[in-house]
């Protein structure tokens, strides 16, 4: 699938994640060695990587079908001219609606605190930005307009202040990594964060939420793992959103991860054109079970100017989770969630389709229904 001089690089630093990291496609003089682009496409991705921070990894752009315009990993990695023509449809929406995607991502103003990379919606948890960089910048982010600014980095103070918030306050008992990429830094620079998080005995669990096992799975090297053991319990989050990412290469460095005890969830994004079906979302989901991966949530993507295009409506979204419940083993089913200025919300199928004087009415995956006994006292 690559150019032969791409494909002698796998010699030379394929499997080293700083390769990976130095050789990524930024512009498109680089992007046209690895796939066909037509003038049309050409332009447009001058146009979008204008607005729209642009990179992908060899490794992800090696997953992608050159035969295939609609290919799920190019989909996700490649710059499209309707994240510039979202912007109409945008304007279209109440004035709700508007302002919450106007700039950023309604999650992000919820959250917010005086440090600028701790985001503490939650009373027990907090967000962690330990970095704003991605190995490869998701078309589909719901936080694409911060990515890859440098407005946020976050340097040696900055992670301080970090600690200090959490450091402050006794509540917070998990705290969640994450970016950008937070295993796109150095590990000795998340050796300091998680050594100073460890020395907080109200630290109870760290987490990991990365997309490198996806994007970049040379990233999840044997020294990375012993490092980290010692900071347990620590857990990962990953994010698959597509059977075609789970490759020998992700499968190692989840094997890896857990070796090393890090449980691995994954939290997926409902791409329209990409996993929207309930064939494509079966598929995933068993082969990340059979990588021991835990399907974690099923997210409804957000309200994201510049991502609209990938947004499908909550039926298919209710619709993949019908047709899984029950049908197949019960942890293979993420929880589906959408995510509104009030925070992560729950969307189930109901299964409770009536209740009467002591009695409650289910139905089961088949649509059979039944009357279970519920407050005996109420008969
Ligand atoms: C998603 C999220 C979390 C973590 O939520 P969990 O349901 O515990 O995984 C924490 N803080 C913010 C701001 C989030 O968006
Ligand atoms: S890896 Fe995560 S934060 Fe980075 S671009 Fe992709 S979805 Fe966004």
């Amino acid at each position: 699938m690559l150019t032969t001089n791409a494909t002698d690089n796998r010699n030379n630093g394929w499997d080293d994640w700083r390769w990976q990291l130095a050789n990524s496609v930024t512009n498109i003089e680089a992007l046209k060695q690895y796939i066909n682009v037509s003038p049309e496409e050409e332009e447009a991705f001058r146009q979008v990587s204008e607005r729209y921070s642009f990179r992908v990894t060899p490794y992800y752009l090696s997953l992608i079908n050159k035969e295939d315009r609609n290919d799920p990993v190019r989909l996700q990695a490649l710059p499209n001219i309707q994240e510039l023509e979202d912007i109409f449809h945008i304007e279209q929406l109440p004035s709700f609606h508007r302002s919450a995607v106007d700039s950023e991502n309604p999650l992000w103003k919820e959250g917010k605190t005086d440090v600028s990379c701790i985001v503490h919606r939650y009373p027990d948890r907090v967000l962690f930005h330990v970095t704003n960089f991605c190995a490869t910048y998701c078309r589909h982010c719901s936080r694409k307009v911060h990515a890859g600014q440098d407005s946020i980095v976050t340097d040696r103070a900055l992670i301080d202040k970090g600690v200090a918030y959490i450091a402050e306050r006794p509540e917070i008992r998990d705290v969640l990594l994450s970016g950008g990429d937070p295993l796109t830094v150095a590990d000795t620079k998340l050796e300091y964060v998680l050594s100073r998080l460890r020395q907080l005995q109200h630290v109870q669990i760290i987490r990991i939420g990365t997309r490198t096992p996806v994007t970049m799975p040379q990233r999840i090297t044997p020294e990375f793992c012993q490092m980290v053991k010692k900071y347990h319990p620590v857990w990962v989050n990953t994010h698959f959103n597509h059977p075609n990412e789970i490759t020998p290469e992700a499968k190692i460095a989840i094997e890896r991860l857990l070796d090393a005890g890090l449980p691995v969830g994954n939290q997926s994004v409902l791409l329209k054109g990409i996993n929207d079906t309930v064939e494509v979302m079966k598929e995933l989901v068993h082969k990340l079970l059979i990588a021991r991966v835990r399907p974690y949530y099923l997210y409804h993507a957000d309200l994201v100017r510049g991502a609209e295009h990938f947004r499908t409506s909550i039926d298919v979204g209710m619709d993949i989770i019908e047709n899984l419940r029950g049908h197949t083993t019960g942890f293979a089913v993420p929880q589906y969630v959408i995510c509104t200025p009030l925070g992560k919300t729950p969307i189930n199928p109901n299964y409770v389709v009536g209740t009467g004087p002591g009695y409650i009415v289910l139905r089961n995956y088949e649509w059979r229904t039944w009357r279970d006994p519920d407050r005996l006292d109420l008969i």
